[in-house]
């Protein structure tokens, strides 16, 4: 019996191991690529609905892999969260964005372009004399720069998230709601936090035009967000009944494959040429 037990604890040894294994190295190489400056943004447009005129970009992580793989960022970004390594990531991705900005307003002066945070920039400090340090250095105009946040990360540490967002708006940054409808707490947040934007999640978007549920919870949130003076942006729209479906109803922006899918930095500013030109 003692014999068995000992086989048994090493089986699931083994079976841990590699799971553990295969994820230290997958943050070691993550280490690295940061390090090296191998991470890289895509830039998703968001449009006017009406229009189909650009009103700005969301940056997005992508791992490029030396075999031609692309890693997405759900396959890290936890992993960073996890590790302590969000302060990096975070300002990797704010120092390309504002280099990138530069840029992208050459070709669009009124360009706005997202930004992700997660919830490990709330806990951690820096975040806000990171952003001081690179608006300086970049020579940014804080106006074309807007935080997206999710409601679960809000949430989380709703104190620490208010202030947080308080001294972004003071700094002239805004700040929009991600994944709005959710959490569980959507009310709550548009009472409490002085938020710009709420962008409605794809789960709700996607089939709203032919699904009633989704409709109704589009149509309020639409409702809702006008009430509350909030720009609102539709994502996750993939169809064209979806994209007329939105614009009948006065959704103002609209975001998914249906009008673009994220691209690098070159394709970006060749598509907005292209739409400006037309
Ligand atoms: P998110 O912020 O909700 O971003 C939207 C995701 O939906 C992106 O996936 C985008 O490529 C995808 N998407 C865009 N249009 C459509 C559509 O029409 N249909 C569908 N089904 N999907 C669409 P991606 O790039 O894989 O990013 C996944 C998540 O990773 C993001 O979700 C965000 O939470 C996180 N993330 C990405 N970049 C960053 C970053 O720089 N920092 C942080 N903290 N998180 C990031
Ligand atoms: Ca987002
Ligand atoms: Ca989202
Ligand atoms: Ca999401």
């Amino acid at each position: 019996s003692a014999k068995h037990s000992r086989q048994s604890i090493v089986i699931f040894d083994e079976e841990l191991h590699e799971g553990v294994e295969a994820e230290f190295q997958l943050l070691t190489n993550l280490k690295t690529a940061l390090a090296r400056g191998e991470l890289t943004l895509y830039y998703q447009p968001i449009v006017c609905t009406q229009s189909g005129d650009i009103y700005g970009v969301e940056a997005l992580l992508r791992w490029p892999q030396a075999d031609g793989t692309v890693i997405m960022p759900d396959k890290f970004i936890t992993l960073a969260e996890r590790n302590n390594l969000i302060k990096q990531l975070s300002a990797f991705v704010i120092n390309r964005v504002f280099q990138d900005l530069v840029i992208l307003l050459e070709v669009h002066s009124s360009l706005e372009v997202h930004i992700n945070l997660s919830c490990q920039d709330f806990v951690e400090q820096n975040l806000i004399s990171t952003l001081a340090m690179l608006l300086d250095t970049h020579q940014i105009d804080p106006k074309h720069v807007v935080f997206e946040l999710t409601e679960s990360t809000v949430m989380q540490e709703v104190e620490k998230a208010r202030s947080l967002i308080e001294t972004l708006i003071e700094m002239g940054f805004s700040v929009s709601i991600d994944d709005f409808g959710t959490g569980f707490s959507s009310f709550s947040i548009l009472k409490e936090l002085p938020i710009s934007q709420i962008k409605i999640d794809g789960s709700f978007v996607s089939l709203s035009h032919e699904s009633e549920k989704d409709q109704a919870i589009v149509e309020t949130s639409m409702f809702l967000a006008r009430k509350l003076n909030c720009s609102i942006v539709a994502e996750g729209v993939e169809s064209d009944a979806c994209l007329q479906y939105l614009s009948r109803l006065g959704c103002p922006y609209i975001q998914g494959f249906q009008i673009c899918e994220p691209l690098s930095l070159s394709e970006c500013i060749k598509w907005m040429n292209s739409r400006l030109m037309v």
